[in-house]
């Protein structure tokens, strides 16, 4: 498929990074459409395992080419921290390609970040505090530095000038902190300038161009559909558009180059921090899952709770992504239990019964959910390397999705590793 967007169907932390990372192999480009490095994925190749926030999952692919599109926002520190962790370890970065019209992530974000969740108190949004959602505020704004100022030493002293009148005086009026030095984070930018420069490049030409001359360009979106700004559950979402749209506005290229659309969902449903959650588990079912699927953040290490699978939030995700297929992660996870609860649908406050993702918050936070149970197949999945062999139950638990959604599975996880992967036929 030559122009193919994979998007988590959820809540983020679907498994996405290890799809990714196969699917990777398979295409000629890889290139990120939106976040920054509040994103990661711990890829495992060969012997060796690595750890990413920013760069593409292709970057460990010899020859290929992997982009940061102009949607993302780039943490100038953390990119050349994870560009001279890879070349360290022996590894090229010749493939990659930043677009100059990337917005970065300055010192300020970063402060700003941390102390405005601060203030949030516990109406706080459970942000990574990494600056990202002040980079996309800023550049709304109209404000902010892009990845090309880097190339321009006068442009860039004038632009962290011009943030910085406005920025210190938030700093020092509003949340009582020092003002930050306008040369220091001149002088840093500059030494990072010379590392990113190579990598700069027009890469929504370059996109194009590679589509028009038949070559594979895999779309790679972080978080998840339901955190998406737009049409995710505000307002616990991320700053930008995970949904396949992104891709679009993130990477310079028109809709008709998208040919598919491969949404990444787990065989349950994880949720970090507050916000409606209609299929979440009993506490004592969710600690189950929450350990065997080990459901702890990344990042933060924090519990994330854990649910059943939910219908009603997948078909959203098929209508907002126009999901073409479906990538099931860790139906392994579900093997402890003797059967396994699905949520068909919602019952609303006025008693109605929908199937379809209500449309005012307000309706979606009393929503109940409507569970069928299906049975389980007890059986450990680890070991099965053919979808011929797993347990009768486990099929059929995914042929009934498949029939539900109207929406054909292409792949199956069945563990942490990259060979524990089936594809039904
Ligand atoms: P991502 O950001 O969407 O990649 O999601 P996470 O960071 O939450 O990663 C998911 C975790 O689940 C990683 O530790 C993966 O190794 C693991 N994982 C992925 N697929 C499977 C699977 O099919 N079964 C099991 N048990 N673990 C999986």
């Amino acid at each position: 498929m030559p122009g193919t967007v994979i998007v988590g169907a959820q809540w983020g932390d679907e498994g996405k990074g290890k799809i990714v990372d196969l699917l990777a192999e398979r295409f000629d480009v890889v290139a990120r459409y939106q976040g920054g490095n509040n994103a990661g994925h711990t890829v495992v190749h060969g012997d060796q395992q690595f750890v990413f926030h920013l760069l593409p999952s292709g970057i460990l692919e010899p020859g290929k080419i992997c982009v940061l599109g102009n949607g993302v926002v780039i943490d100038p520190q953390v990119l050349c921290g994870e560009l001279d962790a890879l070349e360290g370890r022996g590894r090229s970065v010749d493939g990659l390609r930043i677009s100059g019209n990337a917005h970065l992530v300055m010192p300020w974000h970063r402060l700003l970040d941390a102390q405005s969740e601060l203030r949030l108190g516990p109406l706080q949004i459970g942000t990574t505090k990494r600056g990202i959602g002040p980079a996309y505020q800023d550049k709304a704004a109209r404000l902010g530095i892009r990845v090309q100022d880097v190339l321009d030493p006068g442009i860039l002293r004038e632009k962290i000038e011009a943030a910085l009148a406005i920025k210190n005086e938030q700093l020092e009026r509003i949340y009582g902190l020092e003002p930050l030095d306008g040369e220091a984070i001149f002088a840093d930018l500059v030494r990072f300038a010379e590392r990113m420069k190579p990598f700069i490049a027009d890469t929504s030409l370059l996109v194009e161009d590679a589509l028009r001359e038949g070559r594979s360009v895999l779309f790679e979106g972080a978080q998840g559909t339901l955190l998406d700004l737009d049409n995710g559950t505000y307002p616990f979402v991320t700053s930008s558009n995970p949904t396949a749209g992104g891709a679009c506005t993130g990477t310079g290229i028109g809709p008709t180059r998208i040919s598919s659309v491969v949404g990444v969902a787990k065989a349950y449903l994880t949720r970090v921090g507050a916000g409606p959650f209609p299929s979440e588990a009993d506490p004592e079912r969710a600690a189950r899952i929450r350990e065997v699927g080990a459901e702890f953040g990344a990042t933060t290490g924090r519990e994330r709770r854990c649910g059943w699978l939910d219908l009603v939030g997948l078909r959203f995700a098929a209508r907002l992504n126009g999901l073409t297929e479906l990538v099931l992660t860790k139906l392994d996870v579900l093997s402890i239990f003797d059967t396994v609860p699905v949520c068909v649908a919602y019952r609303l406050r006025d008693g109605s019964v929908v199937q379809d993702f209500p449309a005012h918050q307000s309706d979606f936070h009393h929503a109940e959910p409507v569970f069928e149970e299906l049975p389980g197949w007890g059986a450990d999945l680890s070991g099965v390397t053919e979808w011929q062999n797993l347990p009768a139950a486990a099929r059929e638990y995914v042929r009934w999705v498949e029939e539900r959604l109207d929406l054909p599975v292409s792949m199956v996880g069945v563990g942490q590793r990259r060979d524990q992967i089936l594809e039904p036929r």
